[in-house]
């Protein structure tokens, strides 16, 4: 058996087979054939197959998310047929006996570069497209899986050296036991999905842990953030039991899941859910959530290669408001930059993306990109609770734009007679320190706060959250990070404006009663943890909560917060971990 160490990224136990998410390999070799002809019949068999392949993927991606999402297989395969194109990979086959992945890397080069040097959006998706479209050609024509994913056909626990949000969705999550990745932190995105899964990950174990054979049993123990390989029988044993052990008392939680979080004393916080989709919506009903203090629109733009324009977004918040009736949705405007790329959206490359032209600032940047968000959200929002935040802010003047935007889009909806949501909260997420610093003036201008933790404490920190290397630095539980968190709170409840907490910390079992404590109003976390945080809230008093808080802000790191909270508070250190 072997041991592999890296950070417990999503709480949980997981045990089946490795499966290796690989991508694929598409280099090749450039050479010249004595048989042009035939070499064209190898070309245009592989274009059959693309077209089949294509038609296959289609029919799969209309029965799971319908026409309009799936239009862009029906794009792809034109470019298939495109003249231009096929004319520029025959010529170099047939007059400079090029080989066919060479013929066709020219080809599409010299088409790609053409659409982008329009310099337009739509022509730059189209580039993606064509480039798209390419990368199935090779892999037919080199033999390589069309998916990294492809092959997994029994639930296994998914090994790689990162995944990015865009490659999950090549994942079927039903075949999903948990995620081990060599690179990463415990606020990247791989854990945060994981989180919103119900599944247990563990990352930054280091590159051995692509070593490990397909198929290889595996023991993933995301409390203690330990990968085992080929483990004994007996170890299998022992993680068997705690498995159990911790489902029995989840299902215990979740029969109090649909009432309310109050303190033995009667102080009632509101307890919602992080979501990421619509799907994430019902499994937040279900877990007992009183609305969505996150709504990441960034969903809706990954792994496809246009934007969804304002009709396919006003859709799709208003389903899910729909689904919340009553509830508080609050929908953060799009959060793109630092480790979420678009493939929809040629941006430039930056040394340091998550410093770099990042959420709110793109927005500002890009009114066009801005602004069907906005028309969108305040269309959904008629006659419905919907608040709508904006991420990463850092000065006073960043809100004022983005909230003068706002006022035209819906001056402008107005005026083409639509229906719009007549008062909206608006609030801005806190999560860089100068606006942590400067909350009492940034409290007058909004309806309310959300603290993001995650990016609060890798700028506080000075640790990027997806570099393993300094990962754990970006702990939420820093003392640092919880005077911040403090300072937040007194200064927004100064002005009376209500605060809540979305990044992870929000869910950590630990962090409840120091939240509870410092006065926090709305508790956001991914929905399986909603059970158990209404628990461990039931099980506190204000005072006792205040007491604990105030303890630690006077320490000095993160591993001395935890270990007070579990001294001081031995029923909330049980059900943090049942094996404590
Ligand atoms: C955060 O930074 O805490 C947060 C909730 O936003 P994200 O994790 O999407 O950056
Ligand atoms: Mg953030």
């Amino acid at each position: 058996m072997k041991t592999l160490r890296g950070i417990a990224a999503s709480r949980g136990i997981a045990i089946g087979p490795a499966f290796h998410f690989r991508r694929a390999d598409l280099s090749f070799e450039r050479y010249t054939t004595k048989d042009p002809a035939a070499e064209w019949a190898r070309f245009q068999a592989a274009l059959q197959t693309a077209c089949e392949q294509l038609a296959e993927v289609y029919a799969q991606a209309e029965a799971e998310s319908g026409a309009e999402q799936a239009a862009i297989f029906q794009a792809h395969a034109l470019i298939l047929e495109d003249p231009e194109l096929l004319e520029a990979v025959q010529t170099a086959i047939e007059e400079q006996g090029l080989n066919a992945e060479a013929a066709l890397s020219d080809a599409v080069e010299m088409y790609v570069q053409m659409l982008e040097s329009l310099d337009d959006e739509y022509f730059s998706a189209r580039a993606a497209d064509v480039r798209d479209v390419a990368a199935r050609l090779l892999r037919i024509l080199l033999g390589v899986a069309e998916s990294p994913a492809e092959g997994l056909t029994a639930p296994s626990i998914i090994l790689a050296r990162d995944l990015t949000p865009s490659d999950t969705v090549l994942l079927d999550k039903s075949l999903v036991l948990g995620f081990c990745t060599a690179e990463g932190g415990a606020t990247s995105h791989t854990a945060i999905l994981a989180r919103g899964l119900g599944l247990p990950a563990v990352v930054g174990v280091g590159a051995e842990v692509l070593e490990i054979p397909d198929g290889a049993l595996l023991v993933l123990d995301g409390d203690e953030g330990v990968l085992l390989v080929e483990p004994d029988e007996k170890t299998v044993e022992i993680h068997r039991r705690r498995q159990e052990k911790a489902s029995a008392l989840l299902a215990q939680a979740q029969k109090r899941a649909g009432e309310p979080a109050v303190t033995h004393d009667g102080h009632r916080v509101e307890v919602v859910a992080n979501i990421g989709s619509v799907a994430e919506a019902e499994v937040a009903l279900e877990s007992g959530a009183e609305g969505v203090g996150l709504l990441r629109t960034e969903f809706l733009y990954m792994g496809r290669s246009s934007l969804p324009d304002e009709e396919e977004q006003y859709r799709v918040y208003r389903a899910i408001t729909d689904q919340f009736g009553e509830r508080p949705v609050i929908l953060r405007t799009l959060d793109i930059g630092g480790d979420k790329e678009l493939a929809c959206l040629d941006l430039p490359r930056e040394m340091n993306p998550f410093l770099g032209l990042r959420a709110i600032r793109l927005c500002l940047a890009r009114p066009e990109l801005f602004k069907p968000q906005l028309r969108a959200a305040l269309r959904a929002g008629a006659g419905r609770n919907l608040k709508v935040m904006f991420p990463m802010v850092s000065t006073v003047d960043e809100v004022r734009a983005a909230r003068a935007i706002l006022e035209e889009c819906r001056a402008d909806l107005l005026a083409e007679g639509h229906a719009v949501a007549e008062e909206m909260e608006i609030g801005i997420m806190v999560e860089v320190p100068a606006a942590a610093l400067l909350a009492d003036r940034l409290a007058s201008e909004v309806d309310f706060f959300s603290i993001g933790t995650n990016d609060l404490s890798q700028y506080t920190l000075a640790a990027d959250r997806t570099n393993a290397l300094v990962a754990p630095l970006a702990d939420a539980f820093h003392p640092a990070v919880l005077r911040l968190v403090r300072d937040i709170i007194t200064a927004a409840h100064a002005q009376g404006k209500w605060v809540g907490l979305c990044g992870e910390l929000a869910g950590e079992p630990l962090a409840i009663p120091i939240l509870l404590g410092l006065g926090l109003d709305e508790f956001s976390m991914n929905a399986p943890v909603i059970p158990l945080a209404k628990e461990i809230i039931r099980t506190l008093t204000l005072d006792q909560a205040r007491e604990v808080a105030a303890a630690t802000l006077e320490l000095d790191s993160p591993e001395a917060v935890r270990a007070l909270v579990r001294e001081r508070l031995p029923a909330v250190g049980e059900l943090a971990d049942p094996n404590f």
